[in-house]
């Protein structure tokens, strides 16, 4: 990875990132919290490994902000989950929604526009929604692994990016699940009784918008997500663009 802005925040960002890739999900989580405080944040659309980082942060005392985000499309059983985890963890999860309802959007661009403009639909209800959030904080805490996926393989846990190239923001991206295996995070899962989707145990293997999500029987593990498209993501990982 090429760091080509050497410090951020008065950190020397090079130096951190490549000492938090020996780092545990402990040690890393601990040193987000001793630099940023309540400035990292935790996105999580409740897939395994965003589960995984939220019971560690309660488990060490780290009260990290953790956020959603609410398209309005999501499955009966999501918005169930939501509910369980907040009891679980005893925290309440910020949900971001879009400024418009799903049905002011038929209005405006048409019904069904995940089936017609996917990249538009992601964009106004799910990128959109992310950008105002990420430009209120400092970090911003994922459940991305390496092995989700090819576009996912060259994820480093901690990653610099250009946010407003105009006022010269930037956004450090932290990603302390990328070295763990999908085995790994569902073992933890089970061994710590962390409450769950249930549609993982009829064969979803991730879990977005109701419309964009089928079952699959592929190898991938984002397999099942916009079926029929080239898509493989829905832009929240992408519009950042190349890290610096
Ligand atoms: S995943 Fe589908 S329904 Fe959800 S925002 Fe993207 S295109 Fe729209």
């Amino acid at each position: 990875m090429a760091f080509l802005l050497e410090e951020h925040a008065g950190l020397d960002v090079r130096a951190e990132a490549a000492r938090l890739e020996g780092a545990s999900l402990e040690e890393t989580l601990q040193w987000t919290w001793e630099t940023f405080g309540k400035q990292a944040q935790i996105g999580t659309s409740y897939q395994g490994s965003g589960l995984v980082i939220i019971h560690h942060a309660r488990k060490l005392g780290l009260d990290f902000p953790v956020f959603t985000l609410d398209t309005g499309l999501l499955f009966p059983e999501t918005y169930a989950l939501k509910a369980r985890l907040e009891a679980f963890f005893g925290i309440g999860i910020q949900s971001l929604e879009p400024s418009q309802t799903v049905a002011e959007q038929a209005e405006t661009y048409g019904g069904d526009l995940w089936a017609s403009h996917p990249d538009t639909c992601c964009s106004l209800r799910k990128v959109l929604p992310l950008q105002q959030q990420l430009s209120r904080i400092d970090v911003w805490i994922t459940g991305l692994r390496r092995t989700q996926g090819d576009s996912r393989a060259q994820t480093g846990i901690l990653e610099l990016y250009e946010f407003d190239k105009l006022r010269g923001r930037h956004i450090l991206k932290l990603n302390p699940m990328a070295n763990w295996s999908r085995e790994a995070v569902w073992e933890y899962i089970k061994a710590e009784g962390i409450p769950y989707n249930p549609l993982h145990d009829r064969g979803y293997r991730s879990i977005g918008c109701w419309p964009c999500t089928k079952m699959a029987s592929g190898e991938s593990e984002r397999a099942g997500r916009w079926e029929g498209f080239e898509k493989t993501e829905c832009g929240i990982h992408t519009f950042l663009g190349s890290n610096i």
